[in-house]
């Protein structure tokens, strides 16, 4: 099965717990206003590529000692087989690396899912969505089953917020899985204290910067501003429209 993404990035260190794979799903029709990652709405956008590939990238990222998977985007949830299918060889690969798939507690029922383990070891799965719960179809909820946390919720530029992992203050951490409310509960309500975005630059071609993470209210325009007072000008930042 192939998926269309913007981009991925291991270790990613501000969007979770740890060091992460980060792996951003091309395409979102919520088109926030504010919304920092415009280049990722374009459904026809980004890169195809096959779930078994971005699983293989999963796998070393594991080997080199990943503490969890970031899915976000766009809008993971606008390709839900794929993410379906990813998540779900995601959980295999994380519960063979911890040696848990013999001690699986086997899969929850009911409608808020489960991963394939029911301890709190190994790596989490998380994933990003501009939707609220009651927004999901059926196929939507099927793709989350293997999530341990998923931040829900549009970006709201009017409700800013310093809480961690999160860009406005109506997104909310769900964790759904022993697992996810080990790594996640304690952080609901906590205020970031690190950097919140992770700059990385790109050399190619031309030389591009990547911004991972969810900046405070006024941090891309202070970005702006100062990189121009150094001489260097952003050109088509994501976040402008
Ligand atoms: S903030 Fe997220 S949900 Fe909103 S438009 Fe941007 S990518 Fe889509």
């Amino acid at each position: 099965m192939d998926v269309r993404i913007g981009g991925t990035h291991f270790p990613l260190e501000t969007l979770g717990p740890g060091r992460r794979l980060g792996v951003w799903f091309q395409g979102c029709s919520l088109a926030c206003a504010g919304c920092m990652s415009r280049h990722t709405w374009n459904a026809r956008g980004g890169t195809r590529v096959s779930v078994p590939a971005l699983l293989e990238l999963w796998g070393e990222a594991l080997e080199k000692g990943a503490e969890g998977l970031t899915v976000s985007g766009g809008e993971p949830l606008q390709q839900p087989d794929a993410l379906a299918g990813l998540l779900a060889g995601a959980a295999g690969l994380r519960d063979e690396a911890a040696g848990l798939r013999d001690g699986a507690e086997g899969l929850r029922d009911g409608a808020e899912g489960a991963s394939t383990a029911g301890g709190t070891d190994g790596a989490d799965l998380l994933v990003y969505t501009g939707y609220e719960p009651e927004e999901l179809t059926e196929g939507q909820k099927a793709a989350l089953r293997h999530t341990d946390a998923v931040i829900t919720g549009r970006f709201r530029v009017a409700e800013p917020t310093g809480l961690v992992w999160r860009g406005s203050a109506n997104q909310r951490i769900r964790p759904r899985t022993p697992r996810g409310v080990a790594r996640y509960a304690p952080h609901q309500e906590r205020e970031s204290t690190g950097a919140r975005l992770q700059a990385v630059v790109d050399t190619g071609a031309a030389v591009g910067l990547r911004l991972y993470g969810v900046p405070l209210r006024g941090e891309l325009a202070q970005l702006e501003r100062r990189s121009k007072e150094a001489g260097v000008s952003l050109s088509d930042p994501s976040w402008r429209p």
